[in-house]
């Protein structure tokens, strides 16, 4: 994959909208943010529609 998704801890408000879309993505760090631990575990365009699309703060951006 050519594109990785990250969350910004800073502003990440911990809702799970992005864990709960992609649970193969996403997780919850022990400070109830969520980070991206494995950005292969669904396709760019799911990553882009459950997950980017969907964050109410718009932290999750590509790297
Ligand atoms: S959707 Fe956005 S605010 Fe909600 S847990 Fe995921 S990164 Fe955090």
């Amino acid at each position: 994959m050519e594109k990785e998704p990250f969350v910004d801890q800073e502003m990440c408000i911990g809702c799970g909208i992005c864990v709960n879309n992609l649970p193969d993505v996403f997780h919850f760090t022990a400070n109830g943010k969520a980070a991206c631990f494995d950005p292969n575990g669904d396709t760019e365009e799911e990553i882009q529609l459950q997950a980017i699309d969907m964050c109410p703060v718009t932290c999750i951006h590509w790297k």
